[in-house]
């Protein structure tokens, strides 16, 4: 058992983290501070989490024998993304210690299996069903109506692999599911999307944040807001449903759980993604800790503390397309804290970065971003 466990001396011990982009960045910059050495493993050389990690191993994320090599160099291992191979990481487990082991992975990775999970334990998903094969889609659909969604069961993310079915002339899905296993969805007329995170440590505490609302635009996150424009009784409903769900998930580490609430005030379980997300960046300003310094605690197994919100908060995602405009007109707001991810490749709709804002009018800073022409290109 690695120093961690034993409760020595934190100072000096190395998290290893398997992939280098943004979420690993703000991983490795939280461990840094509370005095770990920090381990990247990613295919980039000086990706986003190695220019602020102590070293890195550049090996694809499924290259077995470079994880074991990581695996050896380190008391703890996380990872920054869901798509780690679950068999991969048992395998691994043998050389280093993976406290998050491989539970909330699994569940988590494919979309039946997450909503097989959700019901089982009697939290509220959207009405769905399983699509192998076009036959399958004709029954589907009569059961679940138009409008609908579908989408891929795996590895799908800011909505791709997904089409939206508003009328019956079905492009594009015959395509979609001999390409993969795939899930129909009722759409749910939103009244509001929301998100929370939650964190948890080896001994089973817990520290969890304050709902936060998101606006997405074509289906990529753009606004966060914190604390979500809700009712303290949902509010509390949705706090109940992720500490139900981190504890049947045996959750360590960060988690974020994304809701849909409707027109009619149902609310729903859209996913869960058992790592930190990116409408949990706002912590990092306007909570006493991150979901960043929550993750690494909850590995780390140290005391989970009372989440308190300090300021509300507004954070808006930079796009590809709003960097350079945005990294120019940071002169002209000094309330504005830039996060740039350091990406070297400016693509568009690629998460190059983010905005906070402490507030003290919702409305008020909402407008100001919504007119600001970085966000309308
Ligand atoms: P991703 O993995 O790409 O984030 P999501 O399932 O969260 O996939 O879908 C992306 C977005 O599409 C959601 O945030 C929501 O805005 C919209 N969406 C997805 N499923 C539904 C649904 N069943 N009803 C209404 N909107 C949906
Ligand atoms: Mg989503």
């Amino acid at each position: 058992m690695g120093k961690i466990l034993n409760n020595q001396s934190l100072s000096g011990s190395t998290i290893g983290i398997i992939g280098g982009g943004q979420l690993g960045q703000m991983m490795a910059l939280s461990a840094k501070e509370m005095g770990y050495k920090v381990i990247i493993l990613d295919p980039q050389d000086n990706c986003s989490a190695a220019q602020v990690s102590d070293a890195q191993i550049v090996a694809e994320y499924d290259d077995l024998d470079s994880l074991i090599e990581l695996a050896k160099h380190v008391d703890v291992m996380t990872y920054e993304f869901e798509n780690v191979d679950a068999e991969t990481i048992e395998e691994v487990s043998q050389y280093t210690y993976i406290p998050q082991g491989t539970k909330a992975l699994t569940v988590t990775q494919n979309r039946i299996s997450e909503k097989g999970f959700l019901e089982d334990n009697g939290f509220p998903v959207v009405p769905h069903a399983i699509v192998e094969d076009m036959k399958e889609f004709e029954q589907a659909i009569k059961k679940i109506g138009i409008p609908s969604i579908i989408k891929t069961t795996r590895g799908g993310y800011d909505g791709k692999g997904q089409i939206r079915i508003e009328d019956e002339s079905f492009n594009g899905i015959g395509d979609l599911v001999s390409s993969s296993e795939c899930i129909l969805e009722k759409t749910i007329d939103l009244d509001k999307e929301v998100s929370v995170v939650i964190s948890r440590n080896i001994a089973g505490q817990t520290s969890i944040f304050p709902v936060i609302e998101n606006i997405h635009r074509d289906n990529i996150l753009h606004l966060s807001i914190c604390p979500a424009r809700i009712s303290d009784k949902l509010s509390q409903q949705i706090h109940e449903i992720a500490e139900g769900i981190s504890e049947k998930l045996e959750l360590v580490g960060t988690m974020c759980v994304e809701f849909f609430i409707s027109a009619q005030e149902d609310l729903y379980v859209n996913e869960i993604a058992p790592r930190p997300h990116n409408s949990g960046h706002l912590t990092i300003e306007s909570c006493n800790i991150s979901q960043f310094d929550a993750h690494i605690r909850g590995i780390c197994n140290l005391p989970m503390p009372k989440i308190n919100l300090l300021q509300s908060a507004v954070m808006v995602n930079l796009l590809g397309q709003h960097l350079v405009n945005a990294r120019l007109d940071v002169f002209n707001h000094a309330d504005w804290h830039l996060h740039d991810y350091g990406k070297d490749e400016i693509k568009h709709n690629r998460k190059m970065g983010h905005i906070t804002i402490l507030i003290n009018d919702v409305n008020e800073t909402q407008k100001s971003i919504e007119e600001n022409p970085i966000w309308n290109v």
